[in-house]
């Protein structure tokens, strides 16, 4: 048996320097470790080709798609060629048939990874690098069938997974596999969601039983906060996966939400670095009760509904009635603040009026009353063992606030839009320190 590989897994932007990507594969070679590749698209390329999808009859915009993906893969040996061939067929078919069904969508977004692996493979090739692409969908990377935002099964995948990579790495190969897609249980392409390829790294790590996933960015790092708002962030050196998996679920744009779980699944530690400065670096492992990360981020716009239940304690699952409604009606709960007869519900602003119609049954049965919506943002803090510095919090920041919750691992506040960067900076003052402003 092989000894246990580690998953290189290269974003969009990354690509942009094939010499680089070379370069990190050769060190990471250093003492024959067996590598796993994954890679993305090249940046910007899923953009075009959503855009190629939205004008499904638009022949003259899918001949500059078709041309551009042409040009951002020069050298690209005939397997990719052919791949551009189908991305064409593709889009020629939709001209004809019209907008596409989710499955058919899902199969052309597919094809950026897909020339992307023969390209990269053979960028890697010219530099004495014995890669093979692999599409994960012909692999048996099995996926449920949400198209556009679908889940690895990873019991279903194991065994093909596995083999196909094991195969490859017994024969001294570098499996350079597609990110972000898979095959659905109806054999269709199904893919993982926007930002996809570390969720599928993360998930082929899990499978093929890595000694690590590094997912690696360009410029990226996972930093205490937005440095755009927070002029003195910093980057975090060392994450448990229940941080990091709240961070990515509370939207920092870092890494896909379900990057974590199946690394955490597997003791798998997850690396997330930067190609640009090799000394920024993330590591994601279990816990360690010492550490003190905090983290903050923020979300907006969104807005908040009040819920007034009169007599709300005495009514047993009105909590489960209000969700039961908003979720038949696809509305999503971003944040969920209760007291007694006071139920605050944050939700996206293109949901409000779907939640308030949704809403009516609850009102009229329970006579409950609905106030708002009230434009706020959420700023969380994320850490480990964060209710120790519920006394560090400034007034100022819980100052006309609209809801506070809080676990072991995340706390959160609902206030006035206008003031989300003002309270994100303050708290990122008390709980990360450094003088920003
Ligand atoms: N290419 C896909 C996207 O741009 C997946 C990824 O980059 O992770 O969303
Ligand atoms: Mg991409």
């Amino acid at each position: 048996m092989t000894r246990a590989p580690v998953v290189l897994k290269f974003g969009g932007a990354s690509l942009e320097d094939p010499v680089r990507v070379a370069r990190e594969i050769h060190d990471a070679q250093v003492d024959h470790t067996p590598l796993v590749v994954v890679s993305s698209a090249r940046e910007g390329i899923t953009d075009l080709l959503h855009g190629a999808v939205q004008h499904a009859r638009s022949a003259e915009l899918h001949d500059r798609v078709v041309r551009e993906v042409r040009r951002r893969h020069s050298g690209l040996p005939p397997t990719g060629e052919r791949q551009v061939d189908r991305l064409r067929r593709l889009l020629r078919e939709i001209e004809r048939a019209g907008p596409p069904a989710p499955p058919a969508v899902d199969q052309i977004l597919s094809q950026g990874e897909r020339v992307a692996v023969h390209w990269l493979s053979r960028e890697l090739a010219d530099r004495g690098l014995a890669a093979v692409p692999v599409e994960a969908d012909r692999l048996g990377l099995i996926t449920d069938n949400a198209y556009g935002a679908s889940c690895v099964l990873l019991d279903r995948s194991r065994t093909a997974v596995r083999r196909g990579i094991y195969a490859l790495l017994a024969r001294g190969r570098i499996p350079v596999v597609t990110g972000y897609f898979g095959r659905s249980l109806e054999g269709r392409v199904a893919t993982l969601g926007r930002g996809g390829s570390d969720y599928a790294a993360s998930a082929i790590g899990a499978l093929v039983g890595a000694s690590r996933v590094e997912l690696v960015k360009r410029h990226v790092a996972v930093l205490s906060a937005d440095p755009r708002l927070v002029p003195g962030a910093r980057p975090i050196p060392e994450l448990s996966y229940e941080e990091a998996e709240e961070l990515a679920q509370f939207g920092a744009r870092v890494l896909h939400p379900l990057t974590i779980e199946p690394a955490r699944a597997a003791g798998v530690t997850l690396r997330v670095r930067s190609l640009e400065d090799p000394s920024v670096a993330t590591t994601i492992a279990p816990g360690d009760p010492q550490r003190r990360n905090r983290a903050l981020t923020m979300l907006r716009p969104l807005r908040l509904l009040r819920l007034r239940v009169p007599g709300g304690r005495q009514r047993p699952g009105i909590v489960a009635e209000v969700s039961r409604h908003l979720s038949s009606a696809n509305v999503n709960i971003v944040q969920l603040y209760t007291s007694s007869a006071l139920l605050c519900l944050v939700l996206e602003p293109g949901q409000v009026l779907a939640g308030i119609r949704a809403l009516a049954p609850v009102t009229r049965e329970a006579a409950a009353m609905v106030e708002g919506p009230y434009r706020v943002a959420l700023v969380i803090a994320i850490g480990d063992g964060i209710l120790d510095d519920l006394d560090r919090l400034p007034s100022a920041a819980v100052d006309g606030a609209e809801g506070f919750s809080a676990t072991p691992r995340a706390l959160s506040l609902a206030v006035p839009e206008s003031r989300g960067p003002e309270v994100l900076r303050a708290l990122h003052r008390a709980l990360v320190g450094g003088s920003s402003k």
